[in-house]
């Protein structure tokens, strides 16, 4: 398994945030993480990444706990953050470069690998470009490249589409189901937006901090009775008071 969550559990302060999450994510597969804002994704990221520490519960990543082998995890893992963590007045290059050299990559090997990465976002004649220059679409795509540059077996994607149109979210969203296929990348994709979701997708569905479905989207419609997965969606995260 590339990613296994059981009995996850984080409070801040005393607020819980995400209570009981368990799932299993296979290699070469997309998951979508569907949630309405507040639902507990960036959360979630942030306990798969370290950027907080464990309460409750346990991340395994590749069979490796991530509690016992800290440092070691985090090489099989790209991560695409909600707010873009891009250096704007540093070229491509430059912030691939920075990447790299903190996974330990030697300077040749980060030429290559970026070249690689971008060729195959069709971006390479932009690498010394300054990322400020950059349109929306095309600073995703530098961030989905760097954090691909070490090769890691599991790509966590946080909103990676908030605030392009509509044509460039699709493309975003067909490369990484492109390179769960092609790579056999384990991509989880955290969005609020329902039209990112294809029918046969597994979609883990998070809402107020606990996992309320994990099926396909098509099987989500069929739970909930609906017709549309934006229907099935609606009724799965209605508050108890408006479900009434
Ligand atoms: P999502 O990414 O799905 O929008 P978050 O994980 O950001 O959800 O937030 C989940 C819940 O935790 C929300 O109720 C949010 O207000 C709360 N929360 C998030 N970050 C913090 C924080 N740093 N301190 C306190 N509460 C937080
Ligand atoms: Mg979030």
């Amino acid at each position: 398994m590339a990613i296994e969550v059981e009995g996850l559990g984080f409070r801040y302060g005393g607020r819980e945030a995400l209570t009981d999450i368990g799932f299993r994510l296979g290699q070469g597969t997309f998951t979508a993480l569907l949630g309405p804002n507040g639902a507990g994704k960036s959360t979630l990221f942030a306990l798969l990444t370290r950027l907080y520490a464990l309460q409750d519960g346990e991340i395994r990543l590749l069979g490796q706990s991530i509690r016992r082998h800290s440092a070691s995890v985090m090489q099989h893992l790209g991560v695409v953050f909600q707010q873009s963590t891009l250096d704007l007045d540093l070229t491509v290059m430059q912030n691939l470069e920075y990447h790299g050299s903190l996974h330990g990559l030697s300077r040749r090997e980060i030429r290559q690998r970026a070249r690689t990465e971008l060729e195959r976002l069709q971006m390479a004649e932009r690498l010394h470009e300054r990322v400020r220059n950059l349109n929306g679409g095309h600073r995703r795509r530098v961030e989905i490249a760097r954090a691909l540059l070490h090769r890691p077996a599991i790509l966590l994607l946080d909103e990676a589409t908030v605030g392009l149109d509509t044509r460039t979210r699709a493309d975003l969203n067909a490369y990484v189901r492109g390179l769960c296929r092609d790579l056999g990348l384990c991509a989880l994709w955290a969005t609020h937006l329902i039209e990112e979701i294809a029918p046969e997708d597994r979609v883990l569905l998070l809402h107020r901090g606990r996992l309320r479905a994990d099926a396909s989207a098509l099987e989500l419609c069929r739970r909930a009775d609906c017709d549309s997965l934006a229907e099935a969606f609606e009724r799965l995260t209605a508050t108890p008071e408006q479900a009434a």
